[in-house]
């Protein structure tokens, strides 16, 4: 499974905020009922709420992109971009996303173009964490970074009460701003 090389990667920079885990227990007399553990990230100002351990267990039974699609894209999408250096992939799984994997509503693979040198244009993806936008007045939250001159964007929208999908592009940039 990706990212689980006994190493934990921790995103640290700008604006993400990756607290300790945080242990809600509901009790009720001296029975304990209910015990989720979350963890909040905050980005751009907003911050997610995620159950990593519902996030990682939906995953479990997602098919991966490239059982989906024997293309050359999703394989260098699987095998090659996820491990490139952009904060927001080890921010995904810190959050329990299986990058390897496609969401069932979306079985077609990536979408992935690059060029006749192999060099990735354009790029999207979605990705779907358990968890809340804790924002009373948005329900969405948008991630922008410049990195290796590429516009990286990402759409964290509440799409149910405790579910919320990640829309996840990368771009050309126009400029490299650090
Ligand atoms: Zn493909």
């Amino acid at each position: 499974m990706a990212g689980t090389q006994g190493k934990q990667v921790t995103p640290k920079h700008l604006g993400i905020k990756n607290n300790a885990p945080q242990q809600n227990v509901c009790t009720i007399g001296t029975r304990q009922l209910i015990e989720i553990m979350t963890r909040d990230f905050e980005i751009d100002g907003i911050t997610l709420q995620v159950d990593k351990e519902a996030t990682e267990n939906f995953y479990l039974t997602e098919k991966k992109i490239t059982d989906n699609c024997g293309c050359d894209d999703c394989s260098f999408y699987a095998n090659i971009w996820i491990k490139q250096p952009f904060e927001i992939f080890p921010m995904l799984e810190e959050m329990g996303v299986d990058l390897g994997k496609n969401l069932s509503s979306e079985p077609t693979g990536v979408w992935c173009i690059r060029d006749e040198n192999g060099q990735l244009i354009h790029f999207e993806q979605v990705y779907r964490v358990f968890g809340t936008i804790n924002s009373e007045d948005r329900k969405e939250i948008r991630y922008l970074r410049v990195k290796n001159n590429y516009e990286i964007k990402a759409k964290f929208i509440q799409y149910k009460s405790d579910c919320v999908d990640i829309e996840l592009t990368f771009g050309p940039a126009a400029d490299e701003k650090e």
